[in-house]
């Protein structure tokens, strides 16, 4: 199986965000055939979306990670443990960019592009709801290009990066969406210390 490289948005915004995306770094590290290679700054980040509801705390992390050949294969196994993980920190079904304990975005997976179809589930709408959603796969992430919260630190880790579809690296991207965001919606607020396995 090669290893391919990838590249993960952590984030969370309820209980402790800092502790919780500690944690799943670490959970992350101890997946068999899983190596974390960088842990970006953390940043605490402005809502998207639902905005009444409190800032979240972001980072993005580079893996190598054994994984089939085939693209969504490869794909949907990184989807599969990062929804387990989801699971194991509490994350509940909620309305669509609202509040959560622990949220994991495929930002890019090597120079893949896949669109994997996935079976209906149930997710709650804006009035609490249920309704049926369909959501595909899509790896590269397709909001993770106009998203501060992720381009942030995605490029401090990754400057270079220019994921399948992109217009521009991260760092370019970055730079286009402070000017749109502005400086306050992303606040570099810690860096990783390894021997704590926390960002101080
Ligand atoms: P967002 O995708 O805007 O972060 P959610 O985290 O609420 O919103 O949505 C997660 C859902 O999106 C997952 O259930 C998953 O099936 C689907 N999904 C599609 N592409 C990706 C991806 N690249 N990374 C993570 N989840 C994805
Ligand atoms: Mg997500």
């Amino acid at each position: 199986m090669p290893l391919r490289k990838l590249f993960l948005g952590i984030g969370a915004n309820l209980d402790d965000p800092a502790a919780t995306l500690a944690d799943a770094v670490g959970s992350l590290a101890r997946i068999p055939g899983w190596h974390v290679d960088q842990i970006s700054p953390l940043y605490r980040t402005t809502p998207v979306g639902l905005l009444d509801q409190p800032d979240f705390m972001n980072a993005a992390l580079a893996l190598s990670v054994e994984l089939p050949d085939d693209p969504a294969a490869a794909a949907l196994e990184v989807l599969v443990r990062c929804k387990e993980l989801e699971r194991l920190f509490g994350r509940v079904a909620s309305v669509r960019n609202g509040p959560r304990r622990l949220d994991l975005d495929i930002i890019a997976l090597d120079d893949l592009a896949v669109i994997q179809p996935r079976p209906a589930g149930v997710d709650l709408d804006a009035n609490g709801e249920e309704t049926a959603v369909v959501r595909p796969l899509v790896v590269p992430h397709p909001a993770a290009h106009e998203r501060l919260f992720v381009l942030a630190p995605l490029a401090d880790i990754a400057p270079g990066l220019h994921a399948p579809g992109w217009r521009g690296s991260a760092a370019q991207l970055r730079d286009a969406r402070l000017t749109v965001e502005g400086e306050g919606a992303a606040i570099r607020i810690g860096a990783w210390d390894v021997a704590a396995a926390r960002w101080v």
